[in-house]
């Protein structure tokens, strides 16, 4: 595991980081973060799900054998990219071997391959791969996040666990919102995940809530002339890439759409 601050390229933690071992710390850490960085900060090295943390670390120390010779991060994967992005995409959780071994949400894995792929055909990122952090690939006004930030056993995060780790993404929603125009869901558990935080953020949350679909589209609205568009688009998985289920035009037309209605997205870094 990489210790917080010991020079792991883009590691937001240093070894004076608040570590979260509870789900009260978690609220109380996330509401107090103060700043995107230090939210991400603390997000990186909280401990708070006992079975996640083991897993984690258990992967980072066993690895997969063809990356036997590299370090693993083995934490959570904190929010990446732009501190004031128009676009939100939400995944899931890390993998195990993907986010999980590099730091960088989406980053290491094939579904994380397809998926930058894509935002780099669609402007929103710097590069077609996003390799290691480190690496020199940035998000464009964008920026990604996981309703969940340790990669969890068999990708399957238990309900508690999706609500201990809610509050940080609760916090950065909030540090956030000022500038996002659209969240990007990928998959349907994220899809699920979102509603409950925009609802406790002021928005009005549609009932019954919108059905998940690739490129389902919902505009909800908050105090004021706050808006925001939230889009469902199927998981870069290797099941749905291999498949056909998702392919690379479905990812373009979805990422040429939110694109669409964040209008700014492509002058604003
Ligand atoms: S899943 Fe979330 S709340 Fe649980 S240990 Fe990881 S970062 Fe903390």
């Amino acid at each position: 595991m990489a210790a917080p601050g010991s020079g792991w390229p883009e590691d937001p933690a240093t070894a004076a980081t608040p570590v979260a071992s509870d789900a009260a710390a978690v609220r109380e850490f996330a509401a107090t973060a103060g700043s995107v960085g230090e939210l991400a900060a603390r997000q990186s090295v909280c401990r708070a799900c006992e079975r996640l943390v083991a897993w984690r670390e258990e992967v980072a120390a066993t690895k997969r054998r063809s990356f036997a010779a590299q370090p693993y991060w083995g934490r959570p994967v904190p929010g990446w990219g732009n501190e004031r992005p128009r676009l939100l995409i939400l995944g899931l959780a890390p993998a195990a071997h993907g986010g999980n071994r590099t730091g960088r949400i989406f980053t290491g894995d094939r579904s994380g391959d397809v998926l930058f792929a894509s935002l780099w055909r669609c402007g929103l990122a710097a590069r077609p791969t996003s390799v290691a952090a480190g690496d020199g690939q940035r998000l464009i006004s964008a920026r990604m996040s996981a309703a969940v930030r340790c990669a969890p056993p068999e990708n399957k995060p238990t309900p508690q666990e999706r609500d201990t780790c809610a509050p940080w993404l609760a916090a950065e929603l909030a540090e956030l919102q000022p500038w996002l125009r659209v969240i990007v869901c990928l998959g349907h558990f994220a899809w699920q995940a979102l509603w409950p935080q925009l609802t406790s953020a002021g928005f009005a949350v549609p009932r019954p809530r919108p059905a998940f679909g690739h490129g389902a589209e919902t505009e909800v609205h908050g105090g004021g002339t706050r808006s925001l568009t939230v889009v469902g688009c199927y998981h870069p998985s290797q099941q749905n890439t291999f498949t056909g289920r998702v392919t690379d035009a479905m990812l373009d037309a979805v990422f040429t759409r939110a694109r669409e209605l964040a209008p700014d997205s492509t002058t604003e870094e």
